[in-house]
């Protein structure tokens, strides 16, 4: 990748303005970058709902940044703690665990980039490379030129795309049914018995599995905060399409809107939460209004860096989500990629950083194969048959899913990524 002239800042243009998009902006501006983030959506983004397991990485990214918010950020979680469908404990451990949400961060980031050099309403379309930079151009006619381009544009990405046709997205066979509700909604009793940790309830062929996060407005006070959960059910790409299906026949590929799915769908998950579920979990989804479906796909990109354009985030590699790690990847890459971009030999230190990182994303998307195997569709292969069975026992679920120490999973797959 050439280096920018020495007389002026070197620019970026950076594809997507969430998580990986932001911290990416806001690590290079603190470098002396003039950068400019171009996102697709309006306003609506900060209203994006979903817990976020926190790590060492997310808190070093937020550091590099100049920021230290780990006791602010969200619920503390002790430990886990799983049940069978009789309400009996299968399992307990201590893991604390900061459990945050998905706004919070976005929120926290976006008020610390320029509002002039972050461009809602920007749907990126394609990319022209030439001697002395690299262009960038829109659905609205538009075009930005900059020294690079960064494509921060999620699972789907349409840099990506332009890129790396070859890289796919797959899906895994399975899907999970989500809530993101007020905590004051959660019956009192079923609230105790899961208060304060992750807790789990193994089904035969998934599992569910629940926290606390921060609520409205990023408030943390006892009840007021929102209850999170998410219930991985196998199901083929006929299941899927049912489920992503309106009762008016509208298929939604992307993702359905909680109030356009099919009421008898939503009524034959409940019925099957009283038949699968233990008691305390049966109440919450009870209790849950607006459950949502989320299609779990994976994607490995060969490459992260392309001329003058890089990947970072869900763009570069998406992960199965039992491994709790999207945010906190975003944020390892966006701030390993800043600190390669201003290194003096810039080309070898993003070889160094392209090899690093995608050892690291085929890790991640390892882990989540392993600890998904046994909600995929059944297999005759022994060894596939013996890993299934290992990840389906209580006592892994508990201590592998998004754990707090994720080096302790990825370190051996790395060796061999
Ligand atoms: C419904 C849902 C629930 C989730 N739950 C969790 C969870 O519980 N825990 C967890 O760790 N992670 C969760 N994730 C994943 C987590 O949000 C991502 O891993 C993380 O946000 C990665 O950030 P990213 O910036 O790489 O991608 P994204 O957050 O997907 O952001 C990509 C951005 O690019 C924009 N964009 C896309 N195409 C274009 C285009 N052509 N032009 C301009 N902009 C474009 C999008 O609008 C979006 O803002 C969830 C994701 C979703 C969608």
């Amino acid at each position: 990748m050439p280096e920018p002239t020495a007389t002026r800042a070197p620019h970026a243009i950076i594809i997507g303005g969430s998580m990986a998009g932001l911290f990416c902006g806001v690590l290079l501006r603190a470098v002396g970058w003039d950068v400019d983030i171009y996102e697709r959506a309006g306003d609506e983004l900060a209203s994006r709902g979903a817990g976020i397991a926190t790590h060492d990485e997310l808190y070093a990214a937020f550091v590099a940044a100049g920021i230290d918010l780990r006791a602010e950020m969200g619920v503390e979680s002790t430990g886990r703690i799983a049940f069978n469908h009789a309400g009996e404990v299968l399992g307990e451990c201590a893991m604390p665990q900061i459990m945050t949400s998905w706004g919070f961060v976005f929120r926290f980031l976006r008020a610390r980039f320029p509002d002039a050099h972050y461009h809602s309403g920007y749907t990126f379309e394609d990319l022209f490379e030439d001697a002395s930079g690299i262009e960038a151009r829109f659905s609205n006619g538009r075009r930005a030129r900059a020294d690079i381009l960064i494509g921060a544009d999620g699972t789907r990405s349409t840099v990506r795309q332009r890129l790396l046709p070859e890289a796919t997205l797959d899906y895994c066979g399975y899907f999970a049914w989500r809530g993101l509700f007020d905590e004051a909604r959660v019956p009192t009793a079923a609230l105790e018995r899961v208060a304060g940790r992750m807790a789990f309830s193994a089904t035969p062929r998934g599992h569910w599995l629940g926290y606390l996060v921060a609520g409205p407005n990023d408030d943390l006070t006892p009840g007021r905060r929102w209850y999170n959960w998410g219930w991985y059910r196998r199901g083929d790409e006929d299941a899927l399409r049912a489920h992503l299906t309106d009762a008016d026949g509208r298929h939604y590929p992307l993702g359905i809107p909680h109030h356009r799915m099919h009421p008898a769908l939503v009524d034959a998950m409940r019925r099957q939460a009283h038949e699968e579920l233990a008691p305390p979990i049966q109440r919450i989804v009870e209790a849950t209004p607006n459950p949502y479906i989320q299609a779990i796909y994976e994607l490995a990109s060969p490459r992260m860096v392309v001329g003058r354009a890089c990947l970072i985030g869900d763009a570069a590699f998406t992960a199965r989500p039992h491994v709790g790690l999207g945010v906190s990847k975003a944020a390892e890459d966006a701030r390993t990629l800043a600190a390669a971009l201003c290194m003096p030999e810039r080309a070898t230190a993003l070889a160094n950083w392209e090899a690093a990182r995608l050892r690291y994303g085929r890790a991640a998307l390892q882990w989540g194969q392993d600890l998904g195997s046994y909600i995929e569709t059944g297999t005759d292969d022994p060894v596939r048959r013996a890993k299934a069975e290992y990840y389906r026992r209580a006592d892994v679920l508990l201590v592998e899913t998004a754990s707090n120490e994720p080096g302790r999973y990825l370190d051996a797959r790395m060796q061999s990524a």
